[in-house]
């Protein structure tokens, strides 16, 4: 089934069970101050949980764009190296405010995977929440009784609370969740060694694909629960995990969801991805999948954020989105020897791929590969300054430690990113001090700091004849000149 059958096949599933179908909001939010990107579906009804406003619907239903940057949920790092996580990814999602519950939501969510997808039961577990009699949290007795007529016991996971309970905040909505897992390993490994104990446990392919929470509590400023008057059900699957578990693979890269993007650098490049059903890859190879996913993935957070009005920039989530799409340059520029811009080439690939469904990715095409090819351009001028200078830094280095000092030079004055250098210095076996590092970044705050005072309350502009210290002309008005000098 291809990806976007599966996605029809969800909307119209929930469309079945009357709910109305919603565009996803867009990735970046401009009005939320505790939120930069729409990190999962609820985020758009929030205000509806919390009592302020009444949605369209009781029942609505969605895929929503999503972005894991920054604060709670960060996967970035995590990104390129497994291959189920994205920056960018959609979360489809159904919700009932104040209308179904759990006896509803878990037999659609069990008939849309294994009747509606014929997904494979045995490969499914499910997880409720285990309690946390501490904080006086019950044992979720409801959703367990409701799993129980479709799932062998052996397969439902009692969860804590880092895994199964769900809340806005230290106040507020709160309640239970149950997931769903999938274990795509091979019949034989599944016969050695049982799903069970691998269920969050960060194993490749034995992941998560569907998490159904029940707003069921308010936590109170005391910190004690009372049931909310209307209880409400918030849920959220990843679709490109859907996919891969729908097509047959065990990397979400392996999914038509990417693998126009993969063929599309490998064309560029005239280098190969291997699928993750190659075994026994040699280190370069490795390397190489790491960098083409970095780059497909990371291509499609920032092309979307693009579309949706977020420029990058120096600060703010348009910074957030510079560095993404500075990781990507740098992963291909290391490991895939792109030394021109390429990376906007692939924004035509996604229109195609995802414009039906995501028009904005369309409309913005222009625009958005204009941008990527400004910033690629500038970032790889960057690049090959700075590699050259870290070279040279190298070069004069005695044993395997660069000096601080160095480091924060090339940042200081050449814009290199410490991170950046911290892991082209790793690849080729060395590190640096990070005290000196601080140390520098330190005495650097203090001279801003003390530039902006001087610019505000040291420096006076004084007519000529009554200089104290001398400092430099500014500049020269009416033949007069005005000349800064250091108040003592
Ligand atoms: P995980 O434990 O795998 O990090 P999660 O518990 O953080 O997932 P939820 O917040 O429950 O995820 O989000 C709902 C669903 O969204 C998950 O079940 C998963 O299928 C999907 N998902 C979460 N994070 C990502 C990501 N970074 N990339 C792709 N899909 C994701
Ligand atoms: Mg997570
Ligand atoms: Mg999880
Ligand atoms: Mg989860």
């Amino acid at each position: 089934m291809k990806s976007q059958d599966i996605r029809k096949a969800y909307l119209q599933f929930f469309e079945s069970k009357n709910h109305l179908i919603v565009p996803s909001a867009p990735i970046v939010l401009k009005d939320d101050p505790t939120l930069m990107f729409n990190n999962s579906g609820m985020a758009q009804f929030k205000e509806f949980f919390l009592g302020n406003g009444t949605p369209k619907s009781k029942r609505i239903a969605d895929t929503q764009k999503c972005l894991r940057v920054s604060g709670k949920h960060n996967d970035l790092e995590d990104v390129g190296f497994d291959t189920y996580h994205h920056t960018m990814f959609e979360m489809l999602g159904n919700w009932s405010f104040g209308d179904y519950f759990k006896k509803e939501a878990l037999a659609w969510a069990w008939e849309f995977l294994t009747e509606v997808l014929k997904l494979d039961k045995d490969r499914l577990y499910v997880s409720v929440f285990e309690g946390n009699p501490a904080e006086d949290v019950p044992f979720d007795q409801e959703a367990f009784d409701i799993w129980k007529q479709y799932v062998p016991e052996d397969r439902i996971i009692f969860g804590n609370k880092k895994d199964n309970f769900w809340e806005m905040g230290d106040q507020g909505p709160c309640g239970p969740c149950s997931e769903i897992h999938i274990d795509l390993r091979s019949d034989a490994e599944r016969s050695a060694v049982s799903g069970r104990s691998l269920v969050n446990a960060d194993h490749p392919q034995v992941v998560e694909i569907w998490n159904n929470v029940f707003m069921e509590f308010n936590r109170k400023a005391d910190g004690s629960l009372e049931k909310l008057p209307a209880q409400h059900v918030d849920t959220g699957m990843g679709f490109e995990r859907l996919c891969m578990a729908m097509q047959g693979v065990t990397s979400n890269y392996d999914t038509d969801v990417f693998t126009p993007l993969i063929e599309k650098v490998e064309q560029i490049t005239g280098l190969k991805y291997t699928s993750n059903e190659v075994k026994n890859i040699s280190e370069e190879q490795n390397k190489v999948n790491i960098a083409i996913r970095v780059i497909v993935d990371h291509v499609r957070a920032v092309a979307f954020a693009i579309a949706d009005g977020q420029l990058p920039s120096n600060t703010g989530a348009g910074y957030v989105i510079r560095r993404i799409l500075r990781r990507a340059i740098r992963y291909g520029f290391t490991f895939l020897d792109t030394k021109e811009p390429f990376i906007n080439q692939l924004v035509a690939v996604l229109a195609n791929q995802m414009g039906e469904f995501f028009p904005e990715i369309k409309s913005q095409q222009q625009l958005v590969t204009n941008v990527i090819r400004e910033e690629e351009a500038s970032f790889l001028r960057t690049l090959e300054q700075g590699l050259q200078l870290l070279e040279n830094v190298i070069v004069s280095t005695k044993g395997k430690e660069v000096s601080g000092e160095k480091v924060f030079e090339l940042y200081d004055t050449y814009g290199f990113p410490k991170d950046l250098t911290a892991l082209i210095l790793k690849e080729k076996g060395y590190s640096f001090n990070e005290n000196e590092f601080e140390i520098e970044l330190q005495k650097q705050k203090a001279r801003s700091r003390a530039a902006s005072e001087v610019s505000t309350e040291d420096w006076k502009v004084l007519i000529p004849g009554n200089v104290e210290t001398f400092v430099g002309y500014d500049q020269t008005e009416n033949d007069v000149k005005i000349t800064r000098i250091r108040k003592v």
